[in-house]
């Protein structure tokens, strides 16, 4: 099994939060030279996965939604080209809420293109908050996106949401999951808001205009995400996820399971599933003119010790309901869980209970060698 990820690194503006590598680009000729260059990093690197089965495609960025049709079905062309995706079960494409509602023509063109998935981010239901994010859609464009996807055949939607900042209250918060489950999505991931040092909110809590809310109050708005989630019938797979009748993201779990996959785009990181991982630099000109030379682009790599193998499996693993084979723990020689009652015994596996995950940074610490 194995996964391919593809960065799409343009926005049409960021958002105050953000952090990932993107620039800001609405130019159809920039987008067709970096489609160019993918498809050129595609062929170099066809190989990469061996023979591993192909089961997931993401398509993230960015913003993928941004693309006109022409190129995302290029994207999904040069994909069928170079790997065999007879296999794929998931193929999962972000997009922004605005460009489902203005771009009559995405739903289905993501259909066509092979998508069976789709991530969509909305964040929030409040228009203040949106606007203080500087997210480029509203709440009933949101409610309007979902619904022009479910209309184009889509079964399968995850929607993202941002709680723990400042500003947004307890029952606001409460609000927004009320209005996510009415949705009925398939998926929800719910993130707590960082502040990432690439991000515009780094630089207005530098000048004092940005304050974080408390541990108590993101550990209340925590609790009750898991409290009204799970009422709703949500299973909590993982710290940040959430999922109905088994429509976990395949993608991202085997991001946690250690599976292989190719990342492809700048900024993007692969992993051989074993003791390799490999990246591009975060420039999407230097990516375009390497590739346009014949060459694949500047990045870097490292070479994963046992020690780090262990140290992943034990913090990707303690990250989810599965939690880590005891046998991998117990092979550590250490005294865990039981000892330190952190960790549940499920049998085969050690996990941290649901009511700690709030703090399981700091349990999974004490598990590392
Ligand atoms: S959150 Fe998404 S849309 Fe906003 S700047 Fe980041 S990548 Fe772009």
């Amino acid at each position: 099994m194995a996964g391919i990820y593809i960065h799409i690194p343009f926005c049409a503006s960021f958002c105050t939060y953000c952090g990932f590598y993107s620039e800001i680009c609405n130019r159809e000729e920039a987008y067709a030279r970096y489609l160019e260059a993918l498809r050129r990093e595609m062929h170099l690197r066809r190989d990469f996965l061996g023979g591993e089965r192909i089961t997931t495609i993401y398509l993230g960025g960015g913003t993928p939604s941004l693309l006109p049709t022409f190129l995302l079905t290029a994207v999904a062309d040069s994909l069928r080209t170079e790997f065999d995706l007879s296999a794929v079960e998931e193929f999962t494409v972000e997009v922004n809420p605005e460009d489902v509602v203005r771009r009559e023509d995405l739903p289905q063109a993501l259909s066509l293109c092979g998508a069976n998935r789709i991530s969509l981010g909305i964040q929030s239901f409040c228009d203040s908050h949106l606007r203080w994010m500087r997210r480029r859609h509203t709440a009933s464009t949101a409610v309007e996106a979902f619904r022009l996807l479910r209309e184009a055949g889509f079964d399968n939607i995850s929607i993202d949401l941002i709680f723990g900042f400042a500003g947004l209250d307890d029952g606001q918060w409460r609000d927004n999951l009320s209005q996510a489950v009415a949705l009925a999505p398939e998926h929800i991931s719910a993130y707590q808001m960082s502040i990432d040092p690439e991000s515009t909110l780094a630089e207005m809590a530098a000048r004092g205009e940005y304050t974080e809310p408390d541990d108590e109050t993101c550990a209340r708005q925590y609790s009750i995400l898991q409290g009204t989630l799970a009422a709703a019938g949500y299973v909590q797979y993982e710290i940040s996820n959430f999922c109905l009748d088994g429509r976990h993201s395949r993608h991202n779990s085997a991001y946690w399971d250690r599976t292989a996959y190719l990342g492809l785009g700048p900024g993007a990181h692969s992993f051989n599933g074993n003791d390799s991982r490999q990246w591009n630099d975060p420039s999407l000109d230097d990516y375009c003119t390497a590739l346009e030379g014949g060459f694949l682009p500047r990045g870097g790599g490292e070479r994963l010790t046992d020690r780090d193998i262990f140290n992943e499996r034990v913090m990707l693993g303690l990250r989810t309901a599965r939690g880590v084979p005891k046998s991998l723990i117990d092979s550590a020689g250490k005294e865990y869980g039981a000892v330190h009652g952190l960790l549940q015994d499920t049998g085969n596996a050690y996990r941290i209970p649901r009511d700690k995950w709030f703090i399981c940074d700091s349990i999974i610490e004490q598990y590392l060698k």
